[in-house]
């Protein structure tokens, strides 16, 4: 069984509000900080290992060491709460149900950072998660862990949450910022990082929900003891969104010490696939990484088992293998139609193009529009060369990741299961009627 550490009191009614929060231990790990230096802080961690939970991996505490710090500047930090990647709702779970745990991280990571104003953006489908975050932000300033001298070691710090628009762009970092703002949220041209100029050209840290969460359970337990969890430089524990044909949906906490099989099979997470069905492929990450069909899926090239954790999804790069990027683990069976699945997604890349660069705002259109025809039987052959090359024309192209989400997956559906593209090409008529998973699998 995997160790606990960010759920491990989820289950405890009433633990969204602070006297049960704090009744199972909540805020000694901030008042603890608070005792510390910023710089002590730091050094856990970076210790512990932490890589940013949203999806690029990144070391977490080499981050907060590029934030710049001019004399006199205002600093802040931004919580990334605009989880809109497809597949992924581990952030929401977390925000619903231990709001305390992000106020508590905050605390602790803005005392670090020196931020005295510090904000949550989250993605406006979560209507209904807003007034669970205020009502947990009056609570803890009611009990003095926000606002002026708190605790009386002279740090103030606010909390506000501001609600974003519902575009998926907002939740790139400049586009977040730029839409905290009050503009639209059109991704910023980097250089300048937000570390150096961000939120109204100050230096901000922008920091995915799961991350600064973490940090509660790093200072309660130290940065070295953190990092023995896991594996390698996948340390600590991961959430993930498990959603698709299994047999149990939902939002589990991992060590990434456990395999891929384990995690799909076992009764302890997804509970195998639904009407006991083949597994024919799965999405790891969130929609944007690679798709890896069930042979890649459960094993390496090498005959070993593919762990759940950032290095071994990660084996063989692209050829082989895909990434553990937001965690949104998403399970296709036998029955998926992986033209129809890559054309849904290339619909939802191309309606959140915000349109800056030629590449993402006509490719994506190009691909969806090519997948539209060869999923109605109207295709041919040469179109998947055609969708091939306009994805290989859009990666690395543009200014912001979207580009390559749009591409990776249209790239992995190509690389993996083009008999299926060719299947609907060669058979118009069934194409209409049935899929490839149906007809061949
Ligand atoms: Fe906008 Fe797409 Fe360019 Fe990103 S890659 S800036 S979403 S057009």
């Amino acid at each position: 069984m995997s160790k606990k550490l960010l759920l491990k009191d989820a289950h405890i009614e009433g633990i969204r509000y602070f006297e049960t929060y704090r009744k199972q231990g909540g805020y000694t790990a901030a008042e603890k900080a608070l005792k510390m230096t910023p710089d002590e802080i730091l050094e856990e961690v970076k210790a512990s290992g932490l890589r940013g939970r949203g999806g690029a991996g990144f070391p977490t505490g080499m981050k907060w060491s590029f934030l710049a710090k001019p004399e006199g500047v205002p600093r802040h930090l931004v919580v990334n709460a605009d989880e809109s990647e497809p597949g992924t709702f581990k952030d929401r779970y977390l925000m619903e149900f231990l709001p305390h745990l992000l106020i508590e991280g905050m605390l602790i990571s803005s005392y670090c950072l020196g931020s005295n104003t510090s904000y949550i953006y989250i993605r406006g489908e979560y209507s209904w998660i807003p007034d669970i975050l205020e009502e947990a932000i009056e609570e803890a300033k009611a009990a003095g862990f926000l606002g002026k001298n708190i605790l009386g070691t002279g740090f103030d710090l606010e909390i506000y949450v501001q609600r974003g628009g519902g575009a998926y762009i907002c939740g790139e970092e400049t586009a977040l910022l730029e839409s905290l703002e009050g503009k639209r949220g059109n991704p910023r041209l980097k250089p300048p990082f937000p570390a150096v100029k961000g939120l109204w050209e100050r230096p901000t840290v922008v920091n995915n929900v799961e991350s600064i969460a973490a940090v509660v359970p790093i200072i309660d337990i130290t940065g070295a003891e953190y990092a023995k969890i896991g594996v390698g430089r996948s340390t600590g524990t991961k959430l993930i969104s498990a959603c698709g044909n299994i047999n149990k949906p939902g939002v589990y906490e991992i060590d990434m010490t456990i395999t891929v099989e384990e995690f799909i099979y076992s009764d302890e997470y997804c509970g195998g696939i639904k009407d006991g069905k083949r597994l024919k492929a799965c999405i790891p990450g969130g929609s944007s990484v690679p798709i890896v069909p069930a042979n890649l899926l459960l094993r390496t090239v090498n005959g070993e088992p593919r762990y759940m954790n950032y290095e071994s999804l990660a084996d063989g790069g692209f050829a082989t293998g895909t990434m553990m990027g937001s965690g949104g683990f998403i399970v296709l069976d036998e029955d998926q139609c992986i033209v129809e699945h890559t054309m849904t997604l290339a619909r939802f890349y191309n309606h959140e193009s915000c349109g800056q660069c030629t590449p993402c705002r006509e490719g994506t259109g190009w691909m969806y529009k090519i997948l539209k025809k060869i999923e109605k039987g109207e295709g041919k052959m040469e179109d998947i060369d055609l969708l091939w090359d306009i994805q290989r024309k859009i990666e690395g192209n543009t200014i912001c990741p979207l580009g390559d989400a749009a591409a990776w997956p249209v790239a992995a559906a190509i690389r993996h299961f083009r008999d299926e593209f060719e299947w609907h090409v060669k058979n118009p008529e069934l194409s209409q009627t049935q899929n490839y998973g149906l007809a061949h699998y």
